[in-house]
Formats: structure tokens, sequence, C-alpha cells
């Protein structure tokens, strides 16, 4: 489904808006934020220097580090009586970030919204239980409005409150699910304790974004839920979520919302620009935010970005593969770059294990380790518990002979993929901790 006839816009005409809307940027964030001004002036860089999309990679990067710097309006290119609404980063990585929004801000990230909602194949007959949280995150409000703009009905239940969320579900008969994909499988998890049967729900599929989630865990979601789950992307200082999103189509890839962002990848250590198909950090420049526009933002968000051809839904929008990692989440075991994703991917391959887990790292006289802590499925538990569970052990991990092996072959998968030796504990289902946010899955013992 398309939203709008702008999604499907051609080659040329994109290049023209592209360039149109670049150049009206720079010329506004030059002359209305300083940090801008200092910034360009230190490479001799005038706005009237960029004639062509090239031009582009002259310009300077931002980082977080001059949001906080500016903290919190100073990036702001309009004064205060055309903000209607503020926005904060969640703040994973420290300390909150500010975003504003004029009123044509809000009209253009609904319409965002709306793209990402009808590229996951809706329309104003479904009814979306928006369980992304309300507040200073992005993802409750953006998902409401977007949904509202396409004329679907919405039901604001926000995070958390998952017994009334699933009850919700079969009353109410959402047809799309919008959340985190960690809350997708939570949710799940509660009702089936409540005897909820899925496969009966009218819920078909289920928008999830907001952290990094592998191909594994997708299958699971789709084969617990009975649903399509379809990932979309974005970050509170580029607008909120709807800068990419997949298609049910093809599944595979997000398409780039490419009139309103222009998406760079870049070699995270140089900062030089990488082609297509390479592996790097993403960088976006905004086109159309008036209130708070960003230029050559480093989102520390690593992924491929793959050139335009068209697409069975009819956009021809370049995609970006799904993000399995921020530079800044790589962990550094033993000297190894280990990314949490690459884990997930191995995790999720096995029938017996339930896609909830968690890494620990600690430093032991001076060596690293790294503990992978993850839960059994329940249809291997219900295997289990005849012969090795006498009392239920929650709070101890699972050993035995069947489990033992088990737990030695999932460690060589990930040492032959990824060079590190761990220690794997097993748990019965439903001992490590939920989350109805974003998912933690890092503890990192040694900066405790
Ligand atoms: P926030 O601004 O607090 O919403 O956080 C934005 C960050 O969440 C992004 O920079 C990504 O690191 C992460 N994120 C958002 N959507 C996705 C997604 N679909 N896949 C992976 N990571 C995501
Ligand atoms: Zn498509």
């Amino acid at each position: 489904m398309i939203f709008d006839e702008n999604e499907l816009i051609g080659e040329s005409d994109l290049k023209k808006i592209q360039l149109e809307r670049l150049q009206s940027t720079v010329e506004r964030v030059y002359e209305n934020v300083s940090f801008y001004k200092k910034a360009f002036d230190k490479l001799g860089i005038k706005p009237k220097d960029i004639k062509s999309l090239e031009d582009l990679k002259n310009l300077p990067f931002t980082v977080k580090q001059d949001l906080r710097d500016n903290y919190p309006y100073k990036m702001f290119t309009v004064p205060m009586e055309q903000i209607v609404r503020i926005h904060a980063s969640s703040g994973t990585t420290g300390s909150p970030t500010v975003c504003g929004y004029t009123r044509n801000d809000i009209k253009t990230w609904a319409k965002l919204m709306a793209r990402v909602f009808a590229s996951a194949g809706l329309n104003s007959n479904d009814i979306i239980q928006n369980a992304y949280g309300y507040g200073l995150f992005t993802g409750g409000l953006g998902a409401h409005y977007g949904a509202e703009e396409l004329g679907a009905a919405v039901i604001p239940i926000s995070g958390g409150n998952t017994k009334k969320q699933v009850q919700l579900l079969a009353d109410f008969g959402a047809t799309c699910l919008t959340c985190t994909p960690s809350f997708a499988l939570y949710l799940y998890d509660v009702g089936s304790e409540l005897g909820v049967d899925f496969e009966k729900l009218p819920l078909k599929v289920a928008a999830l974004g907001a952290e990094p989630w592998s191909e594994g865990m997708r299958k699971e979601i789709e084969k617990k839920l009975h649903i399509d789950a379809l990932n979309l992307y974005g970050l509170s200082e580029i607008i909120g979520p709807g800068v990419a999103s997949e298609c049910i189509e093809e599944k595979n890839g997000m398409h780039i919302y490419e009139d309103n962002f222009l998406c760079e990848i870049i070699n995270p250590e140089t900062g030089e620009q990488l082609p297509y198909g390479f592996k790097g950090e993403l960088v976006i420049t905004t086109l159309t935010k008036e209130a708070f526009p960003l230029i050559r933002y480093r989102t520390h968000d690593i992924t491929t970005l793959y050139p335009r051809i068209k697409c069975s839904c009819g956009r021809s929008f370049s995609k970006m593969e799904s993000i399995m990692g921020r530079s800044d989440d790589m962990l550094i075991i033993r000297g190894v770059n280990v990314f949490p994703g690459q884990i997930e991917d191995i995790i999720t391959k096995y029938n017996f294990l339930s896609g909830h887990y968690q890494l620990i790292i600690n430093r032991e006289r001076n060596l690293d380790t790294l503990t992978v802590e993850v839960e059994i499925s329940d249809d291997f538990a219900k295997s289990l518990s005849s012969i090795i569970i006498p009392t239920h052990p929650n709070s101890a991990s699972l050993s035995h002979k069947k489990v033992d092996s088990l737990k030695n072959k999932i460690k060589k998968d990930i040492k032959d993929l990824i060079g590190v030796t761990t220690d794997v504990k097993l748990y019965m289902p439903k001992i490590l901790p939920r989350f109805e946010g974003k998912a933690k899955r890092v503890v990192d013992k040694r900066l405790i």
C-alpha cells in the first residue's frame, strides 16, 4: 500500500527536490544556529557552495555531543513561539537530547508514520494497538499521529500494563500491534499464560522498531503471534520513528523516505563516505524539518544502503538493511569486536531456546569474560521437566547431561562465528528480565 504519490517519485525528480531542500536547510541552519555558522566557517564553507548533492560530503558532521553542548534549545532554527511540541531522546547512551517541532514538523512526521503503516499493508479499516510509550519518547505520539493520519483507529494503550494489553488485543480486535520487538514477545508470553490463542485473534501484522532485532527474532514473533512482523526505524534527533520502514510485499530491507532524509554510510573511523553495499555508520541529513534540522547527523547505527530499484510494492526509494547494532553498542571482549545482534542470530536459530537472552560481561583477573544467559523454550522445558526438575530450579541455571551438550553446541557456534570463548547458561522460561520499552540485553559489570 502506498500512502502518498511522492512515494512513487522518479530518480530525477527526487534528486531535484533533494537538492532544493538541502540548499534551503543549509541556508536556514547557517543563518539561525550559531553552532552551524561556526562549524561551516571553520571549514570555509558557505551555503551557496552547495551546488549539487555530491557537495554534501564537504559539510561538517553533527554528533550527539553537539546537541548536548547546545542544550536545551540552541539548535532550534525558529523562535519558541513557533514550537508546538518538545520531545527528548531516551538517553540510553547518556543525558537526553531535546527535539523541537513546529506545527508543520508534526504534520510531516504524521505523514511519514502513515507511510510506515501503509507499507505494512494497513489502511483506514485497520485498528492499531499502540504499545509504544507515550511521553518524551517519540515512539508513542509518533505512531499515534501516523495511525490517525492514515485514518486507522488507534488504541493509545502506551507501554506496560501487559495483562490489559492482552485483554484489549482480544476485546478491541486490533489488526496491528506497534511496539518494540521484545515487548511483542513478552506480550505473547503473558497472553499464552492467560490462555489466549493468538491464532484466533484478528491481529495480522506488527510494526516493530526502536531496538535492534534479528531475522531469527522476526521468525519467532511471526510464528508465535501468527502475524507478519515488519521493521521500522527512526530516531528522536532526526524526527522519531518514520525514517524508514519495510514493505509487507518484500519484507526485505527498509525503504528510506528519501524525499525527507538524505542518508549516507561512512567509515566510522575515518568519516569517509562509503559506496552502496558497504556496511558502516548511517549518517542522516534532514530535508524537511523546520524547527530542528540536522546536517550529517552521525547516528552510530551500523547498516548498509542499497541503490534504488523498483520494489514489488511500487516504491523505488532505496533500502537500508536492518540495524544489527550501534557502533557505541559494540562490545570489545578481549580485543574482539562483538555485536549483541551476532549472538542473537545464533540464539534464535535454535528451537530449544526462546528469544530471551542477556549478555553479562565481567572482568576476572584482568581478563574480560562474556556469559550468555538464555532461556530455553516452553516446549523444550516441558520435555525436560520429568527428567531433571524435581523441584523448580528457578534461580539456578540448568545443568544436565542433555542440557550441557546443548550449551557446548551454542558455545562452539559463538566461538566459530566471532572467535570469543563464552560461558553459556541456560534457564527455565520466564526467569530473565522482561522489558516494556527497549530491551536491555547487555550488562557490562566492568563499568560498575
Ligand atoms: P530514540 O531516539 O531513543 O528513539 O532511539 C533511537 C535509536 O534506537 C536508533 O538510533 C537506533 O539505535 C535504535 N533503533 C530504532 N529503530 C530501530 C530498528 N528498527 N532497528 C534497530 N535499532 C533501532
Ligand atoms: Zn517495497
